[in-house]
């Protein structure tokens, strides 16, 4: 978006001439987008278009094989002479990765440990941080996301809203700067998305940059400020939301968004 007074806004993310393919299959065919401090944008598409793929990309859970990838203005990965991406150091990489937190279709929580432990575990290990310094961090993110009094039980003994919403604070414990999340509220019973989604509006309205694949169309419409559509590898159209759903331009978007009516 564009600021015509002040400072310019802080790019959290670029993404350049992305390119990625699995064997034989291209699934990212040249992706350009860039996301500025507080932006929420959401990144729809059909099944198999490559949103994950991208989204992976992001935190190098995938390697791309071209372009470049620029987190808070570091070089991630770019393009050699030959036009091949080459990443920097794995050290360097955890050091500019550290301030991306991601939530995934398929919570990810550690089984064996209780709420607390769960959210404890990577600024102890990861952040080497004294529990007893993390803990009071730790229980007001379980406050903010409802489940303080769930902080001695078993993922196990939660709903599926509760265990996503323990997902999101705990990737929140870590302090991310950016959070990835991946069809967050695809896994869940319907009655179960609502209070995931009021936890990622309370993160949007609090300016958390947020890049969500979500298939949650009234998500996108009001809380994003930016709507991707992607197909086949490629972004096919984006806009503001307003725009972007009033408007569609493209014949894919409007094939798309009435299937999602
Ligand atoms: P989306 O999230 O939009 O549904 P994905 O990024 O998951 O799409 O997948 C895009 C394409 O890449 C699909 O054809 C999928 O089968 C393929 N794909 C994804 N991950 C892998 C992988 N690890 N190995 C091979 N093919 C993959
Ligand atoms: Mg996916």
């Amino acid at each position: 978006m564009e600021n015509t007074v002040g400072a310019a806004p802080e790019i959290m993310l670029r993404m350049s001439g992305i390119h990625k393919r699995f064997g034989e299959l291209e699934v990212l065919k040249g992706i350009d987008f860039s996301v500025v401090k507080g932006d929420v944008l959401a990144v729809i598409g059909p099944s198999g278009s490559g949103k994950s793929t991208m989204l992976r990309c992001i935190n190098r859970l995938e390697e791309i094989d071209a372009g470049t990838i620029e987190i808070k203005g570091r070089v991630l990965a770019k393009n050699n002479s030959e036009g091949t991406a080459e990443y920097v150091s794995e050290a360097e990489s955890r050091e500019i990765l550290a301030c991306t937190g991601m939530v995934f279709q398929q919570f990810n929580l550690f089984p064996h440990m209780t709420v607390m432990q769960n959210l404890l575990e990577a600024p102890v290990q990861v952040k080497k941080r004294s529990a007893e310094e993390v803990r009071p961090e730790a229980e007001e993110l379980l406050r903010k996301v409802g489940l303080f009094d769930k902080r001695d039980s078993y993922p196990g003994r939660l709903s599926g809203g509760q265990q996503q919403r323990v997902a999101i604070a705990r990737a929140l414990a870590m302090k991310p700067d950016i959070m990835l999340f991946d069809e967050p509220t695809s896994a869940l019973d319907p009655e179960l998305t609502g209070e995931v989604l009021k936890t990622m509006r309370e993160l949007a309205a609090e300016h958390m940059t947020m890049v969500v694949v979500t298939h949650e169309m009234a998500f996108a419409r009001e809380a994003a400020n930016h709507v991707m559509f992607m197909a086949d590898g490629v972004i096919v159209e984006q806009g503001i939301p307003a725009e972007f759903f009033a408007h569609p331009a493209q014949e894919r978007t409007i094939a798309f968004l009435n299937n999602m009516l």
